[in-house]
């Protein structure tokens, strides 16, 4: 009795542990990995140039100009304009409810976390105007395991291989209406009861392309979360797996910005 009672104790202790040590392990192993090339990091961010898709009505979208050149100065330096919310870019809380964190308030712990990712590219390629459901988070739980506190989650639709056409990437109808997937607010109410950090998209948008109220932004923005809009291709992430860093410019009073988002393969 005495010594079952022990061995007990000892395995209870050990599966304890083992639980308090995996995800940690797990986590440097990662991290140790990148200058091997064990952990592959993609990264997600496309490069900014005057070329990428703009936002129905942005005219002016980016300019660089050269001020000093190796041939004149000795050195090379630029200065540059763009648009807060142009190519690969993060909306802080702030873009839309008043008193909201602006970028460079969001607190950096919340740049990190493990990636969710819902692959949605068979629903968007049968209707463009396809909305994330609850029903399919649920579905991701039921393969994976419940959404941890402090995940990003990505919504893979596909619609990265269209960048950078602005026709088919906006995909707008006689009207100006344009027409992509994005997530729905239940399914963003469900994520927000997971204490998720942001969310991204592979979209012009985090909602759809034929919304006029852009509900998915009040809500998730309201509730603190950020968004990443325009990722690039997000085909080689796993749907749960990878870790990511989200590395916005850190613009005082900006309601958000270019955003250099990396993904950390195990
Ligand atoms: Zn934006």
């Amino acid at each position: 009795m005495a010594a079952f009672g022990r061995s007990s104790i000892f395995a209870v202790t050990f599966v304890f542990l083992s639980a308090l040590l995996l995800p940690i392990t797990h986590r440097d192993s990662i991290l140790e990995g990148v200058p091997s090339g064990k952990t592959r990091v993609l990264d997600l961010s496309y490069a900014i140039n005057d070329k990428l898709v703009p936002w129905p009505g942005d005219e002016k979208v980016f300019e660089a100009k050269v001020n000093a050149s190796v041939e004149k100065n000795g050195y090379f330096t630029r200065s540059f304009w763009m648009l807060e919310h142009y190519g690969t870019h993060l909306d802080a809380p702030a873009h839309f409810p008043p008193g909201k964190a602006t970028v460079d308030q969001i607190p950096a712990k919340q740049l990190f976390g493990p990636a969710v990712v819902i692959d949605v590219r068979a629903e968007s390629a049968r209707d463009a105007d396809y909305q994330l459901t609850a029903a399919r988070v649920e579905d991701w739980e039921k393969r994976h395991g419940r959404i941890h506190e402090g995940a990003i989650v990505l919504l893979r639709t596909g619609w990265a291989s269209r960048w950078p056409d602005v026709q088919i990437y906006r995909n707008q109808d006689a009207r100006g209406r344009m027409h992509f997937p994005g997530f729905s607010v239940e399914a963003v109410k469900l994520l927000m009861e997971r204490k998720v950090s942001g969310l991204g998209c592979d979209t012009l948008s985090i909602d759809r392309g034929a919304s006029t109220e852009y509900a998915v932004h009040h809500l998730a923005l309201g509730a603190g979360l950020y968004q990443l809009e325009n990722l690039a291709e997000m085909s080689e992430l796993p749907e749960t797996g990878a870790f990511l860093i989200v590395a916005p410019i850190k613009l005082e009073g900006g309601s958000g910005g270019p955003v250099r988002v990396f993904a950390l393969l195990p």
